[in-house]
């Protein structure tokens, strides 16, 4: 099976964008309520823990301080330079992963762990290596295992990315966003681009399987002959994977983009334009697009995992690992369990605190009804593989699909009639003109967005 075709039509994007979720899960995580406690995670964890269910987890690792912070930022982070702070965050983690460890018998083995942030290289790797100690003391990690970490260039060096391989990470991700000097100033993250490239070749020397790069169209400053540049620097440099992401203006949520002028964005006709550049260096480069965001070297396991339609959708983006339970752990960690999600307490207070009181810092989660669960099936499958069998999902869920989705298929119809997607008879697929819109179509399953929650806190293509 090849990979999926795209074709690009930048009309269609004009016309068709909407802000929405990236469904990186269904419900999404604004969904979560409070009464789903430490006490109902607790229940769901020994609901699925029983003897003798080989059932493997994944975990997810939150590191969230970073010395500065870039203007576009929207994720979890805390700025500081205070080590101490740091050690006394890397206690109380320890502390979770203890009480967490405990909940799964030992034959819940860890076949996937992803260390994201904030920046985890903004700790030493010294410190590093005794939280995956700690990890393994408390987990029993697969030798063959997929272990990721996100990387900050400005924070390794070569032989500080050949110690996180020693430690046992065999994927690594580098920011690298833009190496345009104007873009980099008016972000405020200045790397430099030899540097960056340097660290992309240590991580080959010390034996990455496989190494991804992250991009970000939109940002100030950014023009096509920059980006142009950029692109042919990092294609150059032939990393497996290459996730590009739209930069959503969002400064009344996140207030360090209230840093960047309005004026020095890129207008959308030229975002558009960016976005058509990335696209098409990238495919003549040799990279597949895999979906949303996200495009791979045909050797790489996300685009292997694709052909085989084996490829999943979870909060790190795709993974080509087997549909595990996560254990989300850290400050503001989201982790799914069963037919569930949870989230841990967003600040260090309320995390600390409950740790503190050796109990589990869960925030907030919910518990997918059969609906849920019948629609998030169909999500993940529009979103993987961009084509979806109806008597699968029918047979799978127990329901007559024509009937259940009656209204989603009238609006499907027409979504059709614009070039979207194509409806034959068992199959809804979505065209290689649609794919870059494929949340659009997704959005047409969401049951809460249908019943008119505002999509104006998600972001857009353009
Ligand atoms: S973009 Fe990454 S490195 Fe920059 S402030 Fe946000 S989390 Fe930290």
């Amino acid at each position: 099976m090849n990979a999926p075709a795209i074709d690009f039509d930048p009309d269609l994007v004009r016309r068709l964008d909407r802000q929405g979720p990236r469904y990186t899960s269904y419900p999404t995580a604004d969904r979560f309520v409070e009464a789903f406690d430490a006490a109902t995670y607790r229940a769901w964890t020994a609901r699925r823990n029983p003897g003798g269910l080989d059932r493997g987890l994944a975990l997810y690792v939150h590191l969230p301080f970073c010395s500065d912070v870039c203007f576009y930022c929207a994720c979890n982070k805390i700025i500081t330079r205070d080590r101490a702070r740091g050690a006394r965050y890397l206690d109380y983690l320890g502390r979770e992963i203890a009480l967490q460890g405990a909940l799964f018998g030992e034959d819940r083995r860890v076949g996937e762990m992803h260390w994201g942030g904030g920046t985890p290289t903004w700790h030493g790797v010294h410190e590093l290596a005794a939280l995956w100690r700690r990890v393994g003391e408390h987990f029993e990690l697969e030798a063959g295992g997929e272990y990721s970490i996100e990387v900050d260039p400005r924070t390794v060096t070569p032989e500080s990315v050949a110690a996180l391989r020693a430690i046992g990470f065999n994927r690594v991700s580098f920011g690298v966003q833009d190496f345009d000097p104007e873009v980099q100033a008016a972000v405020h993250r200045v790397q430099s681009e030899e540097a960056t490239l340097a660290t992309i070749e240590a991580a080959r020397a010390a034996g990455f399987v496989s190494v991804n790069v992250d991009l970000i169209y939109g940002l100030p400053r950014q023009t096509l002959m920059s980006f142009n540049r950029t692109l042919a620097r990092v294609t150059a440099a032939r990393p497996d994977r290459v996730a590009l992401y739209n930069y959503a203006h969002l400064p009344a949520q996140f207030k360090p983009q209230r840093r960047i002028a309005q004026a020095d964005l890129p207008h959308a006709e030229t975002k558009l334009k960016l976005l058509a550049l990335a696209v098409e260096r990238l495919g003549a480069a040799g990279y597949a697009y895999i979906g949303m965001d996200h495009f791979a070297l045909p050797h790489d396991a996300l685009a292997v995992a694709q052909r085989h339609r084996r490829l999943r959708r979870n909060f790190q983006g795709y993974t080509a690992c087997a549909d595990r339970d996560l254990v989300g752990l850290g400050v503001s960690a989201i982790g799914g369990i069963g037919p569930t999600y949870s989230q841990n307490f967003r600040t260090l207070e309320k995390y600390y605190g409950r740790l503190d009181g050796s109990e589990l810092p869960v925030m907030r989660g919910v518990e997918l009804g059969a609906d849920d669960l019948v629609r998030r099936a169909v999500i993940q499958e529009l979103m993987c593989h961009f084509t979806l069998c109806l008597e699968s999902i029918s047979l799978a869920y127990l329901i007559d699909f024509e009937r259940y989705f009656a209204a989603e298929l009238k609006e499907l119809r027409e979504l059709e009639t614009l070039g979207l997607v194509s409806l034959e008879p068992g199959w809804l697929s979505v065209t290689p003109r649609g794919r870059f819109l494929v949340r659009r179509v997704c959005m047409v399953f969401d049951r809460y967005l249908a019943r008119g929650a505002d999509g104006g806190r998600f972001s857009r293509v353009i």
